[in-house]
């Protein structure tokens, strides 16, 4: 039998030895808060940093050199893509010099390039809004496409760091099982928002829509972080009264357009999160958008 001061030291010879990049925690950057909370559930040792907050549009962030250095030492990087970083993430690929993080490379990963894009188009009408020219890329919400992103995501962290393989293979089959039961769960939670109409901000929750039944019949403010012309809301105002439901804007949107409709229809305004408050799981993000998309339609019902 091993005595325990034996076990010790042979630990700490081992520990010793290996000094490799294979016992070090993976450094990862990601665009967005949601992907940070994806890859903690896939690689739970890993240090991971996101470029944006909760509070923060991801359209427009500035290029600042402590996001440089995140950059040149990232092993892996996860984006959202389809140019909703279009404004910033390439000037740090191309400054940060660091190979693992440039388009092309098995560590770059952008989660659209793995989910069933929604308005894609050949042609794109800018005064509309449509700054989108390869889908709507704001994918963290493309429910059912969690599931084979899951796949690829494992898989690459099995390829980029072998020595921790079967770690990542088995929070990945944890993550695809939580996830699909959460799924159901949430269908049959969310049955009573089916056919809700809503008035929103630009196309941010075009995939939950899409997923739940719901649609948007009108925009507040269609390019993001654009002020709405004053003829665009007095045309908002005179939508009918069975034209939609419920006002629904983003934490980081701008609140006073929504609350200027709201007073000319007596409609219900609800924020919803854009993505998950630090240290929530993606699932938690979900749960929170449903329960308050719900919890508003019954207070409006209860009004009516
Ligand atoms: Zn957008």
């Amino acid at each position: 039998m091993h005595s325990k001061v034996t076990l010790t030291k042979w630990m700490v010879a081992v520990g010793a030895v290996a000094i490799s990049p294979s016992v070090m925690a993976l450094d990862i950057f990601v665009c967005e808060p949601e992907w940070k909370a994806f890859l903690s559930a896939h690689a739970p040792d890993a240090s991971i940093y996101s470029a944006t907050t909760a509070k923060q549009d991801p359209h427009y962030v500035q290029a600042r050199p402590s996001l440089i250095a995140k950059m040149r030492q990232a092993d892996i990087a996860m984006c959202s893509g389809a140019d909703l970083e279009i404004g910033w993430l390439p000037m740090l690929q191309a400054r940060s010099s660091n190979a693992a993080i440039q388009n092309g490379a098995l560590s770059m990963i952008y989660a659209s390039d793995y989910v069933r894009m929604l308005d894609t188009h050949d042609h794109v009408d800018r005064s509309h809004g449509d700054i989108h020219e390869h889908g709507n890329p704001h994918v963290q919400f493309a429910a059912n496409d969690m599931i084979p992103l899951s796949f690829v995501v494992s898989k690459r962290l099995q390829m980029l760091d072998p020595s921790n393989g079967q770690t990542y293979q088995l929070h990945g089959m944890k993550f695809r099982a939580h996830w699909r039961n959460k799924l159901n769960e949430w269908q049959e939670k969310a049955a009573p928002l089916k056919g809700t109409q809503v008035v929103g901000y630009h196309a941010t929750y075009r995939y939950l829509y899409e997923w739940l039944g719901m649609e948007q019949v009108a925009d507040l403010e269609p390019k993001p972080g654009i002020s709405p012309t004053t003829s665009h809301l007095q045309s908002l105002s005179k939508l009918d009264e069975d034209a939609f439901d419920v006002i629904v804007y983003s934490s980081h949107q701008d609140r006073r357009p929504a609350n200027w409709l709201q007073q000319r229809t007596g409609k219900h305004v609800v924020e919803l999160p854009l993505t998950v408050s630090d240290g929530e799981g993606l699932d938690q993000l979900y749960d929170k958008v449903i329960d308050d998309l719900l919890s508003t339609l019954i207070s409006s019902a209860e009004k009516d």
